[in-house]
């Protein structure tokens, strides 16, 4: 009998497996982005982790088919760019399917379906979407509903404003920048049940189904092993579960908080550590960058004072072509449009670290400044000198390095101090890249709790200190030097 039992379930499994196509894992560790603020899909909760429908899913669907994630949320059109450049594997954010996106992105099996909704607040009188002539509505970069406000821009004829995340659209929103904001409706539905006072007067506009994504034709066992891994959560209730836990009554909330954090205490008190970290990796990257410019820059300062024409030109073309170049792009086009550059001709996806990129990009840029300041040190030193040391037979090296270096260095140092403070301040720049240094953390805390004013105000008084007590020590050191 139990033989027969066991013959028969042999017989059955491979009948049953038949429709599932089972999947290995072939990287060690997928990196997974997601937005930074997405309620409830995607948001932190006030112990700064992040949780949500998606990063739940995730967490469980990897779980169940045994793979290792690694998640970033450097926000949707950031996680986008992220999973295209190959700087991440996939992208959950309550993604929609949509056919333009087709043509970059291969999509999972659906597991929710939204609408793109007009949200605007509760004392507004706007009604229908005529009420919108020349207001400005708000809207995330990268989103479905960006592509419906600009389809029927002309129809309508309000302006378009558009937001890299969605905390300080919804800020802009509750302090009147904007009229209106056009979003996925689960999310504001969830924002107005966590007490937000919105309200979505217009009924909302399919934009299809909801769903995860790796970039087209790259890593298809990583679909496989979520749609299956879905299937299995589905199967056994666990997928609901997560549902419930953000979506049903009295579900876990972005903003109950163990600590007020209406109060300028209650936000350090609560986010300290988040403040820290934050001040670590701007601290790192302004030091790491600045002592890498100081080398890049002498260098070619000594090149634009240097008798040989050639070297003249280098250092001109590199001070041209950097300082011409906003900080951000120059960023942006290290972060993804080399990796996305370098796959395009080997076929590999080459991802570089978001630290590293922002840091070899704050260090060109400080180095064309500071390349000009050595310039200028040493021009101002009078050529009188250069010559009638040079006349004793003294040769240009010991010239320079014996007579005019030291006298240009004392000029110098005053700006390399204020080189050194723009430098600290241009961090703020590179967070563009999804880099959580001081100022991306601020808004990430922003965007749970709303209280954009203290916020901004520890911010500024954190950058205020830090610089005033650098400034200092700087001082302090230059006077010794001299
Ligand atoms: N569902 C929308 C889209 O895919 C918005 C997603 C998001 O903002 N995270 O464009």
């Amino acid at each position: 009998m139990k033989k027969k039992i066991i013959a028969f379930l042999l017989i059955l499994f491979p009948i049953f497996s038949l429709g599932v196509v089972k999947a290995d894992t072939v990287k060690s560790k997928y990196v997974i982005a997601s937005d930074s603020s997405f309620a409830p899909f995607v948001f932190q909760n006030s112990s700064n982790e992040y949780t949500g429908i998606d990063m739940d899913l995730i967490k469980a669907i990897a779980k169940d088919q045994g793979f290792e994630i690694e998640i970033t949320n450097p926000g949707f059109d950031a996680a986008i760019s992220a999973v295209q450049a190959g700087q991440a594997d996939g992208i959950i954010a309550g993604m929609s399917v949509t056919d333009a996106r087709k043509a970059t992105f291969d999509f999972s099996d659906s597991y929710y379906t939204a609408n793109t909704i007009l949200g605007v607040k509760e004392s507004s009188t706007i009604a229908s979407y005529e009420d919108l002539k020349d207001k400005t509505v708000g809207v995330k970069n990268g989103t479905a509903s960006q592509t419906f406000l600009t389809e029927n821009q002309s129809k309508y004829g309000y302006k378009i404003k558009t937001f890299a995340d969605g905390s300080s659209m919804y800020d802009s929103l509750n302090t009147g920048a904007i009229d209106a904001v056009m979003d996925d409706e689960p999310v504001l539905k969830y924002s107005i049940s966590q007490g937000q006072k919105l309200k979505t007067p217009i009924a909302g506009t399919p934009i299809g189904e909801t769903a995860f994504a790796v970039k087209k034709g790259t890593n298809p066992e990583l679909i496989q092993m979520f749609n299956n891994g879905l299937a299995n959560l589905k199967a056994n209730g666990e997928f609901q579960k997560i549902l419930d836990k953000y979506l049903a009554s009295g579900a876990t909330t972005a903003s109950t908080s163990t600590v007020d954090e209406t109060t300028i205490w209650g936000l350090l008190q609560n986010n300290y550590k988040q403040f820290l970290s934050g001040l670590g990796i701007t601290l790192a990257l302004a030091l790491i960058s600045f002592a890498i410019a100081i080398v890049i820059g002498i260098i070619f300062g000594m090149f634009s004072v240097s008798p040989y024409k050639s070297l003249r030109l280098i250092s001109e073309i590199f001070v041209d072509v950097i300082r011409g170049i906003p900080l951000m792009i120059l960023a942006a086009f290290i972060f993804w449009g080399i990796p996305n550059f370098i796959e395009s001709i080997t076929g590999q996806q080459s991802p570089i670290n978001d630290f590293v990129a922002g840091t070899i990009a704050l260090s060109l840029n400080a180095a064309a400044y500071i390349a000009e300041i050595v310039r200028g040190g040493i021009q101002a030193v009078p050529v009188g000198q250069m010559e009638a040391s040079r006349s004793l037979g003294i040769s240009y090296g010991k010239t320079m390095r014996k007579i005019i270096l030291p006298q240009a260095t004392k000029l110098m140092l005053p700006n390399f101090v204020n080189q050194f403070v723009i430098a600290l301040k241009d961090t703020t720049i590179v967070s563009a890249i999804g880099l959580v240094e001081l100022f991306q953390t601020g808004k990430i805390i922003i965007a749970r709790n709303y209280q954009s004013f203290k916020m901004y105000a520890i911010l500024a008084i954190f950058y205020l200190v830090i610089i005033t007590l650098l400034t200092r020590l700087a001082k302090c050191l230059e006077k010794r030097i001299r």
